[in-house]
Formats: structure tokens, sequence, C-alpha cells
């Protein structure tokens, strides 16, 4: 497949990628095009053969390189996936997969053993948060004026 960029689109691309194995992965691919449009085409000599063969070995070695990277990203957020729904109690599928076979869709959050450390971690600071928002507001509102004060303890908008 040919790509007709020019040098500034194909930079401009690349620094989109935030992975840097990948980004080298692209600009090795891309500059290959680059090579191979500046030359007169169909002629291919046993020299071009032999470093055409070279660049696709650096290529592959370059993909290798980035499956691994992307690999490695994919593990770390599978593993921070799963710490949060232990946090929140729920099944891997979130009570979203009627065919899940651990839970058959019943497992949403609250359903299942919490892991206290998770729930630590990603689940407590934001209700520690809220109740601040909470209170904060609360002690804004006139108490005084509030026909609700002490009957529902809510607080009227
Ligand atoms: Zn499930």
């Amino acid at each position: 497949m040919k790509y007709s960029l020019t040098e500034e689109q194909i930079n401009g691309f690349l620094n989109e990628i935030s992975n840097p194995a990948l980004r080298n992965l692209f600009r090795m691919m891309l500059q290959n095009q680059l090579e191979e449009r500046s030359e007169s085409p169909r002629r291919i000599t046993l020299n071009k053969a032999v470093e055409d063969v070279k660049h696709l070995l650096e290529i592959n070695k370059a993909m290798k390189i980035a499956l691994n990277d992307l690999k490695t990203e994919n593990e770390r957020m599978v593993h921070r996936y799963r710490k949060i729904t232990r946090a929140l109690g729920a099944c891997e599928c979130l009570g979203e997969n009627v065919i899940c076979p651990i839970c058959h869709g019943k497992g949403i959050p609250g359903s299942m053993m919490i892991d206290e450390e998770a729930f630590n971690s990603y689940v407590y600071p934001l209700i520690q948060r809220i109740t601040q928002t909470v209170d904060h507001t609360a002690n804004e509102t006139p108490v005084t004026n509030s026909p609700y004060n002490g009957a529902t303890g809510s607080t009227p908008n």
C-alpha cells in the first residue's frame, strides 16, 4: 500500500503516537515508502533487493519491540481493570454479559465480595470527596430558611 503523504504530514502523524516503540515502527515503515517513491519504478537490482530485505528485517525487529510494549501495556491495564472491579465488588463483566460463565449477567457492582485494599485505593477517596462536597454545600445553605431542616436531612435547591 502506498501513502501520498508529505514528510510534514508524516511527522505530524508520528507525533500523535505516544508509544515510542510503535512510533519508531511507523517511522521506519513510512520512511521506506518515501525512499521507494524517489526511485524509478520497476528498477530492481540485486543490491536493492538485499537492502529491502535488510530494511524488512529492521521493521520486523521494531515490530517485535512495539508488540512487546503493547502487550506489557495491555497486561497493566487488565490488571488495573480487575482491581477496580474487585473494588466495586463486581464481576469483571460488571454484570453486563448475560452469558458470563462467572455471574451470568448478575455481577453488577456490590453483588460480590469487595476487595478492601482495592476499595480503599479506588472507591474510598471518591466517597470522601463527595462527603466533603456535601458538607461544604450544607454549610453554605442558610439553615434557618430551610423548610426541610431536621425533617428529611436534605437541602432544597
Ligand atoms: Zn460476569
